[in-house]
């Protein structure tokens, strides 16, 4: 393949919050994990818990089973950013994780047309130009 000015073009960079450093730390590391509390729920952010009150630092963070189905997803058949040229259509779907939590993330493994709401998917930790992503691939 040639390569071509816009393959050259980085991807859009990481804006992240201080309450989900950890799990990007994670996610850097090769790991997917959620915060879990001592009362049984669990958050893919640092956060107060919403059953018990518990504090954040309360919270450990712990290896998730990455497992989720899809609950509602897009399609997106432009490039809203010069890194995506070339690279759509693509899907970019909210997965609702087993332990609970709701992530945004995108479909892999599967042509765009067959994602459908409600399928299940597998976490994984892949690569986007240099730099570490959660993604969920339909190959279970
Ligand atoms: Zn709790």
């Amino acid at each position: 393949m040639i390569e071509t000015e816009t393959q050259r073009i980085p991807p859009p960079s990481r804006v992240v919050a201080l309450e989900d450093q950890p799990f990007w730390d994670a996610i850097d590391a090769g790991n997917f994990v959620l915060a879990h509390c001592t009362c049984g729920a669990y958050y893919a952010r640092m956060q107060a818990c919403l059953h018990c009150k518990a504090s954040p630092a309360s919270l450990s963070w712990v290896a998730a089973s990455g497992q989720g189905t899809v609950r509602t997803f897009v399609i997106f058949d432009k490039p809203y950013h010069p890194y995506f040229e070339g690279r759509v259509p693509y899907v970019v779907a909210v997965v609702t994780l087993r332990e609970g939590p709701e992530i945004l993330t995108n479909v892999i493994d599967a042509d765009v047309s067959a994602v459908e709401i409600g399928m299940a998917v597998r976490i994984v930790i892949g690569d986007r130009g240099g730099q570490k992503i959660h993604q969920a691939s339909a190959r279970i």
